[in-house]
Protein backbone atom coordinates (compact mmCIF):
# COMPACT_ATOMS: atom_id res chain seq x y z
CA UNK A 1 0.00 0.00 0.00
CA UNK A 2 1.29 3.71 -0.55
CA UNK A 3 -0.04 6.45 0.47
CA UNK A 4 -0.01 10.01 -0.19
CA UNK A 5 -0.31 12.95 2.59
CA UNK A 6 -0.49 16.62 2.05
CA UNK A 7 -0.68 18.19 5.04
CA UNK A 8 -1.72 22.22 5.85
CA UNK A 9 -0.49 22.79 2.27
CA UNK A 10 -0.06 26.42 1.25
CA UNK A 11 0.42 27.82 -2.34
CA UNK A 12 1.00 31.09 -3.80
CA UNK A 13 0.75 32.06 -7.54
CA UNK A 14 2.85 35.29 -8.72
CA UNK A 15 0.32 37.54 -10.53
CA UNK A 16 -0.24 41.02 -12.15
CA UNK A 17 -1.81 42.04 -8.15
CA UNK A 18 1.36 40.56 -6.61
CA UNK A 19 1.53 37.45 -4.91
CA UNK A 20 -1.84 35.85 -4.45
CA UNK A 21 -2.41 33.21 -2.17
CA UNK A 22 -4.34 29.99 -3.75
CA UNK A 23 -4.83 27.23 -1.07
CA UNK A 24 -5.28 27.89 2.06
CA UNK A 25 -4.22 25.12 4.46
CA UNK A 26 -5.31 21.92 2.74
CA UNK A 27 -4.60 18.50 4.61
CA UNK A 28 -5.67 15.64 2.51
CA UNK A 29 -4.80 11.60 2.73
CA UNK A 30 -4.99 9.13 -0.34
CA UNK A 31 -4.27 5.48 -0.27
CA UNK A 32 -3.65 3.15 -3.08
CA UNK A 33 -7.01 1.65 -3.83
CA UNK A 34 -9.09 4.69 -2.56
CA UNK A 35 -10.94 6.80 -5.16
CA UNK A 36 -11.50 10.63 -3.73
CA UNK A 37 -13.59 13.19 -5.23
CA UNK A 38 -12.66 17.01 -5.07
CA UNK A 39 -15.55 18.71 -5.48
CA UNK A 40 -15.57 22.77 -5.29
CA UNK A 41 -16.75 25.72 -7.26
CA UNK A 42 -14.87 27.43 -10.31
CA UNK A 43 -11.84 29.46 -8.71
CA UNK A 44 -11.37 27.33 -5.54
CA UNK A 45 -8.12 26.28 -6.40
CA UNK A 46 -8.73 22.33 -7.67
CA UNK A 47 -6.58 22.56 -10.45
CA UNK A 48 -3.45 24.48 -7.95
CA UNK A 49 -3.62 21.35 -6.03
CA UNK A 50 -3.21 19.03 -9.36
CA UNK A 51 -0.38 21.23 -10.72
CA UNK A 52 1.39 21.64 -7.11
CA UNK A 53 1.18 17.96 -6.69
CA UNK A 54 2.64 18.11 -10.63
CA UNK A 55 5.45 20.17 -9.76
CA UNK A 56 4.35 22.91 -12.00
CA UNK A 57 7.17 25.78 -11.70
CA UNK A 58 4.36 28.84 -11.31
CA UNK A 59 3.09 27.66 -8.05
CA UNK A 60 5.53 28.14 -4.85
CA UNK A 61 4.65 25.94 -1.40
CA UNK A 62 5.25 28.55 1.07
CA UNK A 63 4.38 26.07 3.87
CA UNK A 64 3.22 22.38 4.42
CA UNK A 65 4.13 19.41 2.88
CA UNK A 66 3.34 16.28 0.43
CA UNK A 67 4.56 13.61 0.84
CA UNK A 68 4.72 9.80 -0.64
CA UNK A 69 5.16 6.76 1.77
CA UNK A 70 6.71 9.64 3.55
CA UNK A 71 9.61 10.92 0.67
CA UNK A 72 9.22 14.57 0.22
CA UNK A 73 7.74 14.74 -3.12
CA UNK A 74 8.48 18.61 -3.06
CA UNK A 75 12.02 17.92 -3.30
CA UNK A 76 11.58 15.71 -6.58
CA UNK A 77 11.62 16.99 -10.25
CA UNK A 78 8.44 16.45 -11.88
CA UNK A 79 10.25 13.23 -13.54
CA UNK A 80 10.98 11.66 -10.08
CA UNK A 81 7.64 12.09 -9.56
CA UNK A 82 6.45 10.01 -12.51
CA UNK A 83 9.45 7.44 -11.55
CA UNK A 84 7.65 7.21 -7.68
CA UNK A 85 4.22 6.26 -9.50
CA UNK A 86 2.50 10.10 -9.34
CA UNK A 87 0.38 10.26 -13.04
CA UNK A 88 -0.34 13.42 -13.41
CA UNK A 89 -1.63 14.09 -16.73
CA UNK A 90 -0.58 18.22 -16.93
CA UNK A 91 3.18 17.29 -16.74
CA UNK A 92 3.32 17.09 -20.39
CA UNK A 93 3.74 19.37 -23.07
CA UNK A 94 0.19 20.61 -24.92
CA UNK A 95 1.99 19.73 -27.86
CA UNK A 96 5.02 17.87 -29.04
CA UNK A 97 5.55 18.34 -32.81
CA UNK A 98 7.75 15.11 -34.34
CA UNK A 99 6.66 12.78 -31.66
CA UNK A 100 4.01 9.79 -32.31
CA UNK A 101 2.11 8.96 -29.81
CA UNK A 102 3.14 4.89 -30.10
CA UNK A 103 7.00 6.66 -29.83
CA UNK A 104 5.97 9.21 -26.87
CA UNK A 105 4.28 5.75 -24.56
CA UNK A 106 7.04 3.94 -25.13
CA UNK A 107 9.75 6.88 -23.86
CA UNK A 108 7.31 7.82 -21.25
CA UNK A 109 7.00 4.16 -19.99
CA UNK A 110 10.70 3.42 -20.15
CA UNK A 111 11.44 6.92 -17.97
CA UNK A 112 8.51 5.70 -15.21
CA UNK A 113 10.08 2.13 -14.98
CA UNK A 114 14.19 2.49 -15.75
CA UNK A 115 14.00 0.15 -18.37
CA UNK A 116 12.49 -0.63 -22.09
CA UNK A 117 9.51 -2.59 -21.92
CA UNK A 118 9.58 -6.01 -24.00
CA UNK A 119 9.03 -5.09 -27.11
CA UNK A 120 6.29 -8.31 -27.91
CA UNK A 121 4.69 -7.29 -24.65
CA UNK A 122 4.23 -3.71 -25.28
CA UNK A 123 3.22 -4.04 -28.67
CA UNK A 124 0.47 -6.09 -27.38
CA UNK A 125 -0.56 -3.96 -24.72
CA UNK A 126 -0.81 -0.80 -26.37
CA UNK A 127 -2.74 -2.10 -28.85
CA UNK A 128 -5.59 -3.66 -26.43
CA UNK A 129 -5.57 -0.42 -24.69
CA UNK A 130 -6.35 1.53 -27.42
CA UNK A 131 -9.14 -0.94 -28.34
CA UNK A 132 -10.64 -0.79 -24.67
CA UNK A 133 -10.52 2.98 -25.31
CA UNK A 134 -12.05 2.47 -28.26
CA UNK A 135 -9.16 4.58 -30.32
CA UNK A 136 -8.71 4.12 -33.81
CA UNK A 137 -5.03 2.02 -34.51
CA UNK A 138 -4.54 4.89 -36.81
CA UNK A 139 -4.43 7.41 -33.48
CA UNK A 140 -1.00 5.58 -32.43
CA UNK A 141 0.86 7.23 -35.28
CA UNK A 142 -0.29 10.97 -34.97
CA UNK A 143 2.08 13.85 -33.16
CA UNK A 144 1.11 14.10 -29.76
CA UNK A 145 -1.99 16.46 -28.95
CA UNK A 146 -1.54 18.07 -32.25
CA UNK A 147 -4.70 18.81 -33.52
CA UNK A 148 -6.69 16.65 -30.47
CA UNK A 149 -9.75 16.76 -30.17
CA UNK A 150 -10.97 17.42 -26.62
CA UNK A 151 -11.86 13.87 -26.55
CA UNK A 152 -8.88 12.58 -28.34
CA UNK A 153 -6.83 14.70 -25.17
CA UNK A 154 -8.66 12.60 -22.57
CA UNK A 155 -8.38 9.09 -24.34
CA UNK A 156 -4.70 9.87 -24.57
CA UNK A 157 -4.30 10.58 -21.00
CA UNK A 158 -6.41 7.74 -19.90
CA UNK A 159 -4.17 5.57 -22.03
CA UNK A 160 -1.06 7.11 -20.73
CA UNK A 161 -2.66 5.78 -17.11
CA UNK A 162 -3.64 2.28 -18.32
CA UNK A 163 -0.22 1.71 -19.59
CA UNK A 164 2.13 3.53 -17.32
CA UNK A 165 0.63 1.97 -13.82
CA UNK A 166 1.16 4.22 -11.69
CA UNK A 167 0.45 4.29 -8.10
CA UNK A 168 -1.69 7.65 -8.05
CA UNK A 169 -3.29 9.46 -10.21
CA UNK A 170 -4.76 13.05 -10.12
CA UNK A 171 -7.68 13.61 -12.64
CA UNK A 172 -8.13 17.08 -13.22
CA UNK A 173 -11.36 17.92 -14.95
CA UNK A 174 -11.31 14.24 -17.15
CA UNK A 175 -15.41 14.71 -17.66
CA UNK A 176 -14.72 18.07 -18.94
CA UNK A 177 -15.97 18.40 -22.95
CA UNK A 178 -16.71 14.92 -22.98
CA UNK A 179 -20.26 13.53 -24.50
CA UNK A 180 -21.89 10.75 -22.51
CA UNK A 181 -20.35 7.92 -24.70
CA UNK A 182 -16.85 9.42 -24.61
CA UNK A 183 -17.23 9.84 -20.67
CA UNK A 184 -17.93 6.39 -20.31
CA UNK A 185 -15.35 4.75 -22.01
CA UNK A 186 -13.13 7.15 -20.67
CA UNK A 187 -14.79 6.14 -17.07
CA UNK A 188 -14.34 2.86 -17.99
CA UNK A 189 -10.78 3.07 -18.29
CA UNK A 190 -10.40 4.51 -15.19
CA UNK A 191 -12.30 1.60 -13.51
CA UNK A 192 -9.63 -0.96 -15.18
CA UNK A 193 -6.73 0.70 -14.21
CA UNK A 194 -8.01 0.42 -10.98
CA UNK A 195 -8.99 -3.01 -10.77
CA UNK A 196 -5.94 -3.84 -12.28
CA UNK A 197 -3.14 -2.18 -9.97
CA UNK A 198 -4.94 -1.10 -6.88
CA UNK A 199 -4.68 2.63 -8.02
CA UNK A 200 -5.44 5.23 -5.56
CA UNK A 201 -6.95 7.93 -7.40
CA UNK A 202 -7.83 11.65 -6.75
CA UNK A 203 -10.43 12.86 -9.28
CA UNK A 204 -10.91 16.85 -9.32
CA UNK A 205 -14.54 17.82 -10.81
CA UNK A 206 -16.78 20.32 -10.61
CA UNK A 207 -19.99 18.41 -11.63
CA UNK A 208 -21.32 14.82 -10.18
CA UNK A 209 -21.73 13.55 -13.73
CA UNK A 210 -18.29 11.64 -13.60
CA UNK A 211 -19.04 9.95 -9.94
CA UNK A 212 -21.63 8.25 -11.77
CA UNK A 213 -19.28 6.06 -13.46
CA UNK A 214 -15.76 5.93 -10.99
CA UNK A 215 -17.22 5.71 -7.57
CA UNK A 216 -15.79 7.78 -4.86
CA UNK A 217 -14.92 6.58 -1.50
CA UNK A 218 -14.49 9.52 -0.11
CA UNK A 219 -16.09 13.09 -1.48
CA UNK A 220 -14.06 16.47 -0.47
CA UNK A 221 -15.75 19.38 -1.21
CA UNK A 222 -13.03 22.38 -1.68
CA UNK A 223 -13.56 26.52 -0.98
CA UNK A 224 -11.33 29.28 -1.06
CA UNK A 225 -8.06 26.68 -1.14
CA UNK A 226 -8.96 24.45 1.79
CA UNK A 227 -11.39 21.50 2.37
CA UNK A 228 -14.62 22.52 3.91
CA UNK A 229 -16.73 19.75 4.09
CA UNK A 230 -15.94 15.25 3.72
CA UNK A 231 -17.95 12.76 3.45
CA UNK A 232 -18.82 9.84 1.30
CA UNK A 233 -20.76 9.13 -1.93
CA UNK A 234 -23.83 10.78 -0.17
CA UNK A 235 -22.36 13.99 0.25
CA UNK A 236 -21.89 14.21 -4.03
CA UNK A 237 -25.58 13.66 -3.89
CA UNK A 238 -26.28 16.47 -1.32
CA UNK A 239 -24.04 18.22 -3.63
CA UNK A 240 -25.43 17.70 -7.44
CA UNK A 241 -29.35 18.78 -5.31
CA UNK A 242 -28.12 22.06 -3.07
CA UNK A 243 -24.94 23.15 -5.43
CA UNK A 244 -21.83 24.61 -3.68
CA UNK A 245 -23.75 27.68 -2.31
CA UNK A 246 -24.23 26.29 1.35
CA UNK A 247 -20.56 26.14 1.29
CA UNK A 248 -19.79 29.55 -0.20
CA UNK A 249 -22.02 31.57 2.25
CA UNK A 250 -20.07 29.79 5.22
CA UNK A 251 -16.70 30.13 4.05
CA UNK A 252 -16.46 33.96 3.32
CA UNK A 253 -12.89 34.72 3.59
CA UNK A 254 -12.33 36.97 6.87
CA UNK A 255 -10.57 40.00 5.38
P1 LIG B 1 -10.34 25.70 -10.00
O1 LIG B 1 -9.54 24.66 -10.70
O2 LIG B 1 -10.95 25.24 -8.73
O3 LIG B 1 -11.34 26.36 -10.89
P2 LIG B 1 -7.86 27.20 -10.02
O4 LIG B 1 -6.88 26.45 -9.20
O5 LIG B 1 -7.77 27.08 -11.49
O6 LIG B 1 -9.32 26.85 -9.53
O7 LIG B 1 -7.77 28.74 -9.65
C1 LIG B 1 -7.90 29.23 -8.32
C2 LIG B 1 -7.61 30.71 -8.29
O8 LIG B 1 -6.24 30.92 -8.55
C3 LIG B 1 -8.36 31.50 -9.33
O9 LIG B 1 -8.72 32.74 -8.76
C4 LIG B 1 -7.35 31.69 -10.43
O10 LIG B 1 -7.58 32.87 -11.16
C5 LIG B 1 -6.05 31.75 -9.67
N1 LIG B 1 -4.93 31.19 -10.45
C6 LIG B 1 -4.67 29.88 -10.62
N2 LIG B 1 -3.60 29.70 -11.40
C7 LIG B 1 -3.17 30.94 -11.73
C8 LIG B 1 -2.09 31.42 -12.51
N3 LIG B 1 -1.23 30.59 -13.12
N4 LIG B 1 -1.96 32.75 -12.65
C9 LIG B 1 -2.81 33.59 -12.04
N5 LIG B 1 -3.85 33.19 -11.29
C10 LIG B 1 -4.04 31.89 -11.12
MG1 LIG C 1 -11.75 26.21 -13.14
MG1 LIG D 1 -9.66 23.74 -12.53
Amino acid sequence: MSVLEIRDLHVTVETDAGTTPILNGLTLTIRTGETHAIMGPNGSGKSTLAYTIAGHPKYTVTSGSITLDGEDVLAMTVDERARAGLFLAMQYPVEIPGVTVTNFLRTAKTAVDGEAPSIRTWTKDVKQAMKDLRMDPKFAQRNVNEGFSGGEKKRHEILQLELLKPKLAVLDETDSGLDVDALKIVSEGVNRAKAETDLGVLLITHYTRILRYIHPDFVHVMVAGRIVEEGGPELAERLEDEGYDRFVGASEPAL
